[in-house]
């Protein structure tokens, strides 16, 4: 497959002298070739945002709201060919990578639903107080490659919703579908209002540091978040941050181990486990641990690991190869210091494939149970008591996401009120919706995303006090 894709500036389709090589994960090999946009590609794109902002911010809500559920439409009209492109350049199975496009849409009109609210703070004789939220103005949208269609249409569909303008990058690994969604909206939003540009690695710093930007919504690696931070303060940008996570998984003695295995398997393992918010520490009660790794580690022997567009796999390789080594360190370093590591079955030899991998109980202090490994290498972690592993869960830098699985779900509620997370899942995982709010406590982020607290944040408040009477 080769995709010939441009970057989206003022409604245009613009080619860049130098490109990036987009490498497809299930075959290490070059397929495609994507812009590289230089420091005049970007002034071009932010001058662009910014010539669109006025008129843009001045729609009333409601047809902003109208035009975002068409830029919803026109995706899932194109979900075949952006899931093909996508497959390719993310290395995720086709079906799963449907799903992701549809969602993208579907995230698109479900924000929609969202109005930005008019609050009455006081309403007296005299005075009539109201809190409005309004645009911030030109977003700077930064995302990763693990979900980079998912995570790019949150962006979109809050940022530009709220009224904002935007320059989206996507990550130099996945820059296609994102640039394609450039193109495919281009019908659909006035020209200067998204803009879509990829390039390597200089290009972020580039953008963070550009004094046109208001805010930047960015979602990616924890320590990438501090340098963003750092540049936003040199002129005060306003920042949400989505970050990483080691998200905790506590199963209760109570459960049904049949039933749930697989759910757990597929919260720790969906998208060859690059995923934020997957389990990444599993504490399993001592009553059922041995019962428990065993069947999940039959999972891992047997669950079909190979290219996404074969049709029976079902999980894909590591999305690129300095991730791909990171992670095959991160095995090796278990096997090396002598720790339990129950193998999974066979992986293609091409390709930055990995099997899903397990650690049968090792200490909390190995790297595998601390660091975020984002891929296939997941610590079994045994327990006897429920204060005993709160505190091992919540001993982390950490606070994205968690879950609790059990029969009791008084019991799990209470267990999920003491876990200093954003989100805590009940015998389910990995859930998110428009309608929901997804942020880190801790080290995994600033603000939200989703939900209209999510909507919020691409807005700032404007208190106007209103008197009664037409004079002071
Ligand atoms: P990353 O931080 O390396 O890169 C993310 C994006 O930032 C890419 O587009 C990259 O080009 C850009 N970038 C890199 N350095 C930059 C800089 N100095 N200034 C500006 N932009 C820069 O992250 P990654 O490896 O692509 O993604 C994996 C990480 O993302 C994991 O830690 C994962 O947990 C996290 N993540 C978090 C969420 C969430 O919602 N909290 C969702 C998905 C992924």
């Amino acid at each position: 497959m080769t995709a010939e894709v441009t970057m989206t500036i003022n409604g245009e389709g613009v080619a860049s002298a130098e490109v990036l090589e987009v490498v497809n994960p299930a075959t290490a090999e070059v397929f495609a070739q994507a812009p590289r946009a230089s420091e005049s590609h970007l002034n071009a794109a932010v001058a662009a945002a910014q010539a669109a902002l006025p008129a843009w911010k001045g729609l009333p809500h409601a047809e902003r709201a109208a035009l975002m559920v068409a830029a919803g439409d026109a995706i899932l009209a194109n979900a075949d060919e952006l899931a093909a492109l996508f497959t390719a350049e993310q290395g995720r199975p086709l079906k799963q990578a449907r799903e992701e496009v549809m969602g993208a849409g579907m995230w698109f009109k479900g924000m929609a639903r969202f109005e930005l609210p008019v609050e009455v703070v006081e309403d007296s004789k005299r005075r009539r107080v109201e809190v409005h939220r309004e645009a911030i103005g030109v977003v700077c949208a930064i995302v990763p490659w693990n979900f980079p269609v998912l995570l790019a249409s949150w962006k979109m569909s809050h940022g530009l919703l709220a009224g904002n303008t935007m320059v989206l990058k996507p990550s130099p690994f996945t820059p296609l579908a994102t640039l394609r969604i450039g193109e495919i909206l281009r019908d659909v939003l006035p020209p200067g209002v998204l803009n879509v540009i990829s390039g390597g690695d200089e290009l972020g710093p580039m953008m963070t540091a550009h004094p046109g930007f208001a805010k930047i919504s960015f979602t990616g690696s924890t320590a990438t978040g501090k340098r963003i931070m750092a540049s936003a303060a040199q002129d005060l940008k306003r920042v949400t941050l989505e970050l990483g996570g080691n998200d905790a998984c506590i199963v209760l003695p109570d459960v049904d181990l049949d039933e749930v295995a697989p759910q757990l398997f597929m919260g720790a393992f969906f998208n060859t486990a690059q995923v934020c918010i997957a389990t990444k520490r599993l504490y399993i009660h001592d009553s059922i641990y041995d019962a428990l790794r065993d069947k999940l580690h039959a999972l891992a022997k047997t669950m079909k690991v190979g290219p996404g567009d074969q049709s029976d796999s079902v999980f894909g390789p590591l999305q690129n190869r300095p991730q791909f080594e990171r992670v095959k360190g991160i095995i090796a370093d278990a096997k090396s210091r002598g720790l339990t590591v129950l193998d999974g079955g066979p992986v293609p030899d091409q390709g930055y494939f990995l099997p899903l991998t397990l650690v049968d109980n090792p200490p909390e202090d190995e790297v595998v149970v601390k660091e975020e490994a984002f891929g296939p290498i997941l610590p079994l972690l045994r327990y006897q008591d429920i204060d005993e592993v709160i505190a091992r869960a919540n001993n982390s830098e950490y606070g994205l996401a968690g879950a609790v699985w059990s029969k009791d779900i008084d019991q799990a509620v209470a267990v999920a009120k003491r876990l200093d997370t954003g989100t805590v899942w009940i015998n389910q995982n990995l859930q998110t919706t428009p309608s929901t709010p997804l942020g880190g406590h801790k080290h995994s982020g600033i603000g939200v995303e989703n939900g209209l607290e999510g909507l919020l944040e691409f807005t700032q408040g404007k208190t106007i006090f209103i008197p009664k009477a037409a004079t002071g």
